[in-house]
């Protein structure tokens, strides 16, 4: 069992008055390989997370009640009930702590829904760290996670940040000991969403049918790249296996992945379950070149220049 809370010397429970601001970053999967379908209805996944500098803001005040407002990607769309990842957040940590969920929770977002980006669980890792702070609840990393994973198979990782090794349903992770590099991406954002289930659907109707690429398996050749900090080495071993149900579902994506080549890019895929698209650049100077060209082509919404690693879900003030 949990303590409910831990006191302060006083016997007060600790916790900001002011308010608590929280940046998280959206990630990509570098390697995201599909095992076979399990009894609970995941995918067992082999999948190498990355978290890059597009960012969400979670500002968390004390109230009387729990309420959320927005404003950015996805305002006037996204519901603002319980269904929102942040509320639940929200209610899962109150829940564990043994605390009453009363916070004002304003997110300011900049990471497209349903783009493959990880956006959603994003915003449940900053309310967990951000709720955390303003109650004083003072979980350990550890516990955390704990409550993370039952949110989502992300948001674990969006805790952590970085470059990370994710097994399981994705929810277990493990730090990959990389040197420190950075990466510079080209980060294709199209219009409207693609939804993560229909996508795993997708993959596996293909799959049934012989019309999928064959498995990626193994992270060994991903992860021996990202030891050698040559791009060009790593652009060679980026692989998704959701890739060809994103195609099969918004077959315009092949459009951007072309004009992602043609631009000059070291490698390109759909990130997560899409749309979004990811390119390697050489450096920030081939980045800002390949994003210009892409947005010439027309062949998206957005793009915009990212690097990473970048922290998982960290207090700005
Ligand atoms: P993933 O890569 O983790 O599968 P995604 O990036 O494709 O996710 P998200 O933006 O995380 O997609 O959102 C998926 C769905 O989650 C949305 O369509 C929306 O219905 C729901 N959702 C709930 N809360 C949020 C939130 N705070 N931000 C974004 N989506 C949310």
């Amino acid at each position: 069992m949990t303590e409910p809370w831990r006191p302060d010397e006083d016997g007060q429970r600790r916790g900001a008055s002011g308010p608590v601001r929280v940046r998280v970053p959206a990630k990509v999967n570098l390697h995201l390989g599909v095992g076979p379908l399990r009894r609970d209805g995941f995918h067992e996944l082999n999948t190498v997370y990355h978290a890059i500098s597009i960012f969400d803001e979670l500002t968390a005040r004390r109230g009387d009640t729990l309420s959320l407002t927005m404003e950015g990607e996805g305002t006037g769309e996204l519901a603002l009930d319980d269904t929102n990842l942040v509320l639940r957040a929200a209610h899962a940590l109150a829940g564990y702590a043994g605390v009453m969920p009363h916070a004002r929770l304003h997110l300011r977002k900049q990471i497209p829904l349903a783009g493959g980006l990880a956006g959603g669980s994003a915003d449940a890792a900053a309310t967990l760290v951000a709720c955390d702070a303003l109650w004083g609840t003072g979980l350990t990393r550890e516990e955390l996670a704990t409550v993370a994973a039952d949110l989502g198979s992300d948001v674990p990782f969006l805790l952590h940040g970085g470059t990370a090794l994710g097994t399981g349903r994705g929810e277990t992770v493990s730090p990959v000991l990389a040197r420190p590099t950075s990466w510079y991406w080209v980060v294709a954002i199209a219009d409207g969403g693609l939804s993560t289930p229909e996508a795993y659907r997708e993959i596996d109707r293909l799959r049934d049918n012989g019309a999928a690429g064959p498995p990626l398996g193994s992270t060994d050749a991903l992860l021996a790249a990202l030891r050698q900090r040559d791009p060009r080495v790593l652009a060679a071993a980026l692989g998704n296996d959701l890739q060809d149900a994103a195609l099969a579902m918004r077959p315009a994506l092949a459009d951007t992945l072309k004009a992602g080549q043609a631009a000059g890019a070291l490698g390109g895929l759909v990130s997560g379950s899409g749309p979004t698209c990811v390119f390697l650049a050489a450096d920030a100077a081939d980045a800002d070149r390949i994003a210009a060209e892409i947005e010439a082509a027309q062949v998206c919404r957005q793009a915009r220049v990212a690097y990473g690693p970048v922290h998982g879900a960290r207090i700005l003030y």
